[in-house]
Order: structure tokens, then sequence, then C-alpha cells
């Protein structure tokens, strides 16, 4: 049995640990904070910490970790770009996540979000509320035919390249392991010049390393379609939000969708209705009436939420065994930001 402290914790993370613990029988804490470097001393005592995406373990905090004696840094998600595995690794302190989980859930509400600007549920919903039956500004265009572009075609990718196909979308991928799974329902390879002036949709399924960081700046936007779709679900700083905001000004991005922002940390997963939001980027995006953000809810299903529960014990207990599972290494993070061939 491992003394784990589980950070940032809300109801629905306490429940479906609570109920995946019964078989696998950890010490667990769930601490209500985000690992940062204000909170880490809560850790203290612990074999284990639990973190999700916003945690921040950075060099200094996995030190202080080590120095509080810590062995065990557990993600309970698939990106780790919040933790250095430099730093982990220099330290002796194993780093496991939760490769997968439904991938289906985060390509569904991917798609979701593709269809609700496409056809601009969320403003028709307000609309009918209020009495208003005008269809006036809620014009579409069929998903059949439509060229849309998918940057990274790995377990979510290659989802969202089914769900697309399914409608009739004209698909192509940018991705330097292109997958057999992709080419056989037609996806067409091409350079991410050719993503941005061929698709019409383009989603982004890549991780955050820094190759990809701000993957979508003002240069990238520039190549694009005029009134192109833009959809990201990956995570917040593959696009540059300012950049993006005058695309949106000057209506070369037509349609946006956002699970994820750059700087959610400070935003997301609590309820701040109460309060002024400080953050004026974030501020203006939704100002927008051809924009829409949820608040990185696209892993949330019922499927998703009980597996990451079960794989995350069970790498708890794997490393209490001395097993390797799920372990995040420099070497794999390498693996993954390989320069494209393509
Ligand atoms: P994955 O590792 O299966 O696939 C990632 C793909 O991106 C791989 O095929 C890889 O070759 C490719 N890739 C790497 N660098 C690239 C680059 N520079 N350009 C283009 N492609 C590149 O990951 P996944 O499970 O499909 O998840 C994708 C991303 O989705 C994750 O990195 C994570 O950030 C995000 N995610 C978000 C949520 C959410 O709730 N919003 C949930 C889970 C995952």
């Amino acid at each position: 049995m491992l003394k784990v402290a589980v950070f940032n914790t809300k109801p629905y993370v306490e429940q479906y640990f609570r109920r995946a613990n019964e078989r696998f029988g950890h010490a667990l804490t769930f601490l209500e904070p985000r690992l940062t470097d204000k909170t880490v001393d809560l850790a203290r005592g612990f074999d284990g910490v639990c973190i999700f995406v916003n945690d921040l373990a950075d060099a200094p905090i996995l030190a202080r970790l080590k120095e509080l004696g810590v062995r065990l840094i557990a993600l309970r998600c698939a990106g780790f770009n919040n933790v250095d595995l430099e730093a982990a690794e220099k330290l002796g302190l194993s780093v496991v996540r939760v490769p997968a989980y439904s991938p289906y859930a985060v390509a569904e509400h991917t798609v979701g979000l593709m269809l609700a600007l496409n056809r601009r549920i969320h403003r028709a919903h307000q609309r009918v509320r209020e009495g208003n039956f005008s269809l006036d500004g809620l014009m579409g265009f069929d998903m059949h035919g439509t060229p849309a572009g998918i940057i990274g075609t790995g377990k979510i990718g290659q989802i969202v390249a089914r769900i697309l196909h399914g409608f009739g979308c004209e698909l192509y991928a940018y991705d330097m392991h292109p997958t057999p799974a992709c080419q056989e329902l037609g996806v067409r390879y091409v350079s991410l010049d050719e993503i941005y002036s061929r698709c019409f949709i383009i989603t982004l399924h890549c991780p955050l390393v820094p190759q990809t960081y701000h993957l979508i700046n003002a240069e990238a936007i520039a190549k694009m379609q005029d009134c192109v779709m833009l959809i990201n679900t990956s995570r917040g700083a593959l696009i540059d939000t300012q950049a993006v905001i005058n695309g949106l000004k000057s209506q070369r991005i037509g349609y946006l969708g956002l699970d994820v922002y750059e700087e959610e940390g400070d935003l997301f997963f609590d309820d701040l209705s109460d309060q002024i939001i400080q953050d004026d980027v974030f501020a203006r995006l939704l100002m927008f009436p051809n924009v829409i953000v949820t608040g990185h809810q696209a892993f949330f299903t019922h499927n998703a939420v009980s597996a990451i529960a079960e794989t995350t014990l069970d790498n708890v207990s794997a490393f209490e065994r001395g097993q390797c599972q799920n372990v995040l290494t420099c070497s794999l993070r390498r693996k993954t930001i390989e320069p494209s061939s393509t």
C-alpha cells in the first residue's frame, strides 16, 4: 500500500478514485489545491503525488518533492508538458501517466465543437429560449465534401479522422508518423503548409512540446483559407491566442472551438462565476459570436474518468511492485518530437 496525495481534487475525482481504489487499497489523501511551489509541502510524508494537467511539476518543485520523500509522480492524464522529465530523471523520481483512457471522449467532443460552430447551435439555443425563431446569421455548411485537416494522427486524431470520414469530409493530415489506419481511410498526409492552404476545418491533436509551441501563429494563420474553422482540444499553447484573436477580427478565422487555453491554469476547473475575470485576452475571446470555449472537458465522460482512475492506481501498484508500467522517460519525450519528414 502506498501513501498518495491526490492534488487538485474535485468531488468527481474523489468519487471515481475511491471506487477504483477498493480494488487497489492504497492510502489516498485528497487535496483540493493544485500542485505549485506554494502547495508542494503538502506532499510531506507521502510516497507519491497524483497530479493533473494544470499541476506544476517543474525542476524546483520536483526537487522539493524529492526532499520531502516523494518517489512517484502519477499523472492522471496523457499529456505531460507540465512535468520536467529531465529533472525527474536526474532526481531519480519515477513519472507515470495514463497514455490512453478514452480517445473517443476527446474525439467526440472535438467533432461536437465543429458541429456546434458550423450550425451555430450555441446561438440558436439562446435565440429559441427568448422566443426568437429568426434564422438570420445561422447559416451553416455541409460537412460532407468539406476539406478537413488533422494535425497529429495519434490515438485521438485517428478517431477524429474516422468520424469525419463518416461525414464524408475530404481528409488531410500532418504527422511525422503517418498511420496505416488513416491511410486506409483515404486520409492524405501532406505538409503543414498544404493543410493550411487546402483545409476549411483544421483540428489540432499533436502534443505540446517545444516544437509545437505556438504552432498556430500569425504566419500560419496568414496561410489559411478565409473563414477557416480552427479547433484545439489538445493543449492551449499550441495556439498563439493573440494571433488567433487578430485572425478572428480580420475574419481569416471564421470559427474557433477551444477546449484548452494557454493560461487555463488560473481559470479552468473552478467556479469563478462570482469573480471578475482578470485575463483580458481570454475575456476578448468570449466576446466573439463565432467562438465556443469549453473548460478542458473533452476527456470528461464516465468511461474516460473510470479508466483514468483504474489506470492511475494500477500504475501506482506496479511501481510498488518495482515494475515499469506507463513510465515517462526523456527518451519517450524525444521520440514524440522527432523532426518532421513530411
Ligand atoms: P498520441 O501520442 O496518441 O498522438 C499524438 C500524435 O501527434 C502522434 O501521432 C505524434 O506523432 C504526433 N505529433 C507529435 N509531434 C507532432 C508535430 N510536431 N506535428 C504533428 N504531429 C505531431 O496522443 P493522443 O492521445 O492522441 O492525444 C493528443 C493530445 O490530446 C495530447 O497530447 C493531449 O495534449 C491532448 N488531450 C487533451 C484532452 C482534453 O481533455 N482536452 C484529453 C486527452 C488528451
